[in-house]
């Protein structure tokens, strides 16, 4: 099993050299540490590691590139075959400026934080974004108190450049828009989420990072201090391996409160329930230029920021994401990435209402089935929406481990701020 994991190191991490070309040169030591293991034998089934980082999606990765730049040895896990393949690939990429959240909570300041860090490490690195702006707007008089609050919690969240618009106003900006009010957020924008996470890695392996993909973490146990980790090849979970590494951060997404689960010795009162909401996304076909120039989200609804306008930086216009809980599936399938992506044509006949609200002109048929991904959510529905939570020794005792849960949105934004705190918080 060694063996195997030791030439997956090696191989991925050529396969990493050959995508990131421009960003990465392999260290020596990588190599070395991938023969060492190699060239233990087969029996030797203890590996002794300084830091396992669970999870290479967008957090993960921040957290792994922030731990390997201050001198940590990191090895990164994910059970897919490759980075970012789940929530981190299936988002609307808008860089969110920090309004939405409640103040003092993490999710505000890790998204204005979060945000400042993006914006400056995308400029440094050459990564595709544009700060393009957004009007969240009120499409009936009803809607002008929470249009109201929107401003009052940003303004508590010190987001910079907002603005209260007439719709006259917001209309002029936008001519196809219909609205009674809008809220300018000029601070919110967009990426190219994949680029970012593929210069997260050149860095992170640029700093010795090792990246394991195809690697499943099925457990662990505190023993001696430290958090011991099972972990299989994601294709042969029958045959394992012990990792006995210094620091964990489990950073596996929809997985992360399964996998809390199973590593004895953590008391799961310390674990949150899960909950899924999937969200999916619809297309624009048969128009010649997008409609809009920026951002277009409505009031948020429960669960969600609503059907909102997103355009990608080639200028595809998407729609979405809708909200649709789904039955909890809080076991192994959610470490091996089991659920259905499959986009429901049928849903856009309830997208069709919700985005002619503010956009009357959609013409019937233009919506064509995009993408899904789904939300890890901590509350259910008719719930309150809950905070990120990010727990260390100081919470449940177990030494060497951080969990993080619940990382929905503003996950993305907040990714290089998660990175930051988790380094500043839980490096000794
Ligand atoms: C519909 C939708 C729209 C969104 N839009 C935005 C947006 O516009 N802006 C924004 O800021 N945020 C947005 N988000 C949130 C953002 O996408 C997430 O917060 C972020 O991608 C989470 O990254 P992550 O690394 O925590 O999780 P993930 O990307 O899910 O990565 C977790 C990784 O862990 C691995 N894994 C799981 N279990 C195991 C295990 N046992 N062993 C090994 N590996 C394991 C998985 O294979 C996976 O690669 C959106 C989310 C959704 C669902």
């Amino acid at each position: 099993m060694l063996a195997l994991l030791s030439r997956k190191w090696t191989t991925l991490s050529t396969k990493n050299l050959q995508q990131t070309s421009k960003l990465v040169t392999i260290s020596s030591r990588s190599r070395l540490v991938g023969r060492g293991l190699s060239g233990g034998a087969e029996t030797l089934a203890k590996e002794r590691v300084d830091t396992v980082v669970i999870g290479a999606g967008v957090v993960g990765l921040a957290v792994a590139r922030e731990l390997s730049l201050r001198g940590r040895e990191v090895l990164i896990l994910d059970a897919a075959s490759t980075f970012g393949s789940v929530t981190s690939s299936r988002n609307s990429e808008v860089v969110h400026a920090g309004i939405y959240y409640p103040p003092n909570s993490l999710k505000a300041k890790f998204c204005v934080r979060g945000r400042e860090l993006l914006y400056k490490y995308c400029s440094e690195h050459e990564i595709s974004h544009k700060k393009i702006g957004k009007l969240i707007v009120a499409t009936g008089s009803s809607e002008i108190p929470k249009l109201d609050l929107l401003m009052h919690l940003g303004t508590q969240n010190r987001v910079s450049g907002l603005r209260m618009l007439e719709g006259f106003e917001a209309m002029r900006m936008e001519p196809e828009l219909r609205c009674v009010k809008a809220l300018l957020s000029t601070e919110s924008g967009i990426l190219d989420t994949h680029s970012f996470m593929l210069s997260l890695v050149g860095e992170a392996e640029n700093s010795r990072a090792i990246f394991s993909y195809n690697t499943v973490v099925l457990s662990g146990f505190v023993e001696g201090e430290k958090l011991h980790l099972v972990v299989a090849e994601t294709r042969a979970i029958e045959s394992r391996i012990e990792l006995v590494p210094n620091l964990v951060v489990n950073s596996a997404g929809l997985g992360a409160q399964a996998l809390a689960k199973r590593f004895n010795g953590l008391d799961h009162r310390f674990i949150p329930s899960s909950h899924y909401a999937r969200g999916c996304y619809f297309t624009l076909s048969g128009t010649k230029s997008p409609p809009f120039s920026q951002l277009v989200y409505p009031i948020p609804e429960e669960g969600g920021l609503g059907v909102h306008v997103t355009l990608d930086l080639n200028g595809v216009v998407k729609f979405g994401p809708d909200v649709e809980w789904i039955e909890c599936t809080d076991d192994q399938s959610s470490f091996l990435n089991k659920f259905d992506y499959r986009v429901n044509p049928q849903r856009a006949e309830k997208f069709y209402p919700e985005i002619r609200k503010y956009y009357p002109e959609l013409k019937d048929g233009s919506l064509e089935p995009g993408y899904l991904g789904i939300r890890p959510k901590l509350t259910g529905p008719k719930q309150p929406p809950a905070d990120f939570v990010i727990q260390g020794e100081e919470t449940h005792g177990v030494p060497g481990l951080v969990n993080l849960f619940g990382i929905e949105s503003p996950g993305l934004t907040s990714s290089l701020a998660i990175a930051e705190h988790i380094a500043n918080k839980f490096l000794r």
